[in-house]
């Protein structure tokens, strides 16, 4: 383990963010980075417990206490190794994974101050792409192919993961860079793309073939291969059927977040099809991750001003008795785009949009109370009938994605990722990705 008493004299330190003055500029990672020598302190923490609950609550396994120590050693090649041996791609989880491993730290328990795995991850992660430690490696070729369908962390981990077993990978993707939603979806302030396209190059280099801007029929898969992976994410956001709907100014979160990564990237446009805040009172409806990036898009965009709705009741603050430790705490989360300024409400249902020459200009909302019928039964909505109108002349729809269906397929076909389990986290699609693989393999050689 690393340093046995360091818990109790080393703090926690988080790298922090770039002041708000600054951030709200650009669109540049948040996020900022400790130097080495505090990064392995931060490592020192761990206590090594005999029961990890961190490896336990990590969708993927992660090796936490292992990794902690070699980093602690400043041993970071063989930090890297351990955590790549369960997760694929540390460059992405190290920056926007929600950190579950962190709730459950036996630190978060006892001080509140859990060891920075999330952050130490993308150092190690980054020490291995600036030391040279990644380099592709061509493996032994079996002679089967496998097609995977979609190219998100779901879809990438399996090809990944399949590549190195020696079978002839090909990802097709409707969109013209893979990725998925770490593409198109993810705002560049908490990934910046660079970080994708380095590890693109290192698949492709190690024989993954990138069949972009193809869009596959699930019903008629392309000839020619062995196994199918489905990872095609959850393609159709909900929708908000009020009076108002087809009224001009709403749009759908991910209408916004993947123009704005695409503008950066570089396309331009007609001025009459963007998606832009610039002076507008935005209101974004759905109180979770996607609605946070919306309000940071719209602040960078220069938002008038911003409110978040949400219909579910205000989260209690730092400590829920319902998830206790070493659970996942449903807590209030602040995002570093709250930070940056936007009104945030709960308990509101929104009943109508209100318009003026065919543009919105606000949503009637309605407080609602959750009751539950009897003690541990779900709750019920009820509306209140205190009713009143937000002022908005654009409106975000950030309220999830439906949950996507699939024909029948044959036994060679695979569901991995948000389009197995609907829509979820980054990790959780690496993980499923990860898991099939063993299932697509068991088939082809049974
Ligand atoms: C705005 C937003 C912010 C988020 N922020 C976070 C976060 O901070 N942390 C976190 O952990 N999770 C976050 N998530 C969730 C996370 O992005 C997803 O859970 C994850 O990307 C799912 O991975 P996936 O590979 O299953 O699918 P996706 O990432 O959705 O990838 C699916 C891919 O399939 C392709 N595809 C779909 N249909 C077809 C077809 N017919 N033919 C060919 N290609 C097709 C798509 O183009 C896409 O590239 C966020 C989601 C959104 C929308
Ligand atoms: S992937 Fe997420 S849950 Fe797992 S160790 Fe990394 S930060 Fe923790």
């Amino acid at each position: 383990m690393g340093d046995p008493k360091a818990f109790l004299n080393i703090p926690r330190q988080e790298a922090g963010y770039r002041p708000v003055h600054e951030r709200i500029t650009d669109f540049s990672q948040v996020e900022q980075t400790l130097n080495s020598h505090d990064r392995r302190l931060q490592a020192s923490r761990c206590m090594d417990c005999g029961i990890p609950f961190c490896h336990w609550a990590c969708p993927l396994g992660n090796k936490q206490p292992e990794y902690q120590d070699s980093l602690y050693k400043g041993k970071w090649r063989e930090a890297y190794e351990i955590l790549t041996s369960t997760d694929d791609f540390p460059e992405f989880t190290g920056r926007i994974c929600p950190a579950p491993c962190e709730k459950s730290c036996v630190l978060k328990l006892s001080c509140d101050e859990p060891v920075t795995i999330r952050e130490n991850e993308a150092a190690i992660s980054e020490a291995a792409f600036r030391e040279g430690y990644i380099q592709p490696i061509i493996p032994k070729r079996n002679g089967k192919k496998v097609a995977i369908i979609g190219a998100g962390p779901a879809g990438l981990t399996a090809a990944t993961r399949l590549n190195k077993k020696g079978y002839e990978i090909t990802i097709f993707d409707s969109k013209p860079m893979p990725g998925g939603l770490l593409r198109y979806g993810i705002p560049n302030f908490k990934l910046d793309k660079g970080v994708i396209d380095r590890r693109m190059a290192i698949l492709q280099a190690e024989g993954i073939i990138f069949e972009m801007g193809v869009t596959v029929d699930a019903k008629n898969l392309p000839a020619g291969f062995d196994a199918y992976c489905i990872c095609t994410g959850t393609p159709t956001a909900r929708d908000l059927n009020i009076p108002g709907r087809e009224l001009k100014g709403i749009y759908f979160a991910l209408d916004m977040l993947a123009q704005q990564n695409r503008i950066l990237d570089g396309e331009v446009f007609p001025k009459d099809q963007l998606v832009n805040a610039k002076g507008k009172k935005v209101l974004v409806i759905g109180g979770g991750d996607t609605g946070s990036d919306c309000i940071g898009t719209s602040i960078r965009h220069g938002a008038v001003n911003v409110t978040q709705i949400e219909i579910m009741p205000e989260p209690p603050i730092g400590h829920n008795p319902t998830t206790p430790w070493p659970q996942w705490p449903v807590v209030l989360k602040t995002t570093s785009s709250h930070e940056e300024g936007c009104l945030r409400r709960w308990s509101l249902a929104s009943n109508q949009f209100m318009g003026k020459n065919g543009k919105v200009c606000g949503v009637e909302v309605e407080e609602v109370e959750w009751v539950s019928p009897k003690e541990g039964e779900r709750p019920i909505m009820k509306p209140t009938g205190k009713k009143e109108i937000i002022d908005a002349d654009m409106v975000l729809l950030a309220m999830g994605y439906l949950k996507p269906e699939h024909p029948k397929f044959s036994e060679n076909v695979f569901v991995a990722g948000d389009a197995a389990s609907g829509s979820s986290l980054v990790v959780r699609a690496m993980a499923s990705g990860r898991n099939i693989v063993e299932d697509i393999d068991n088939y082809l050689n049974k």
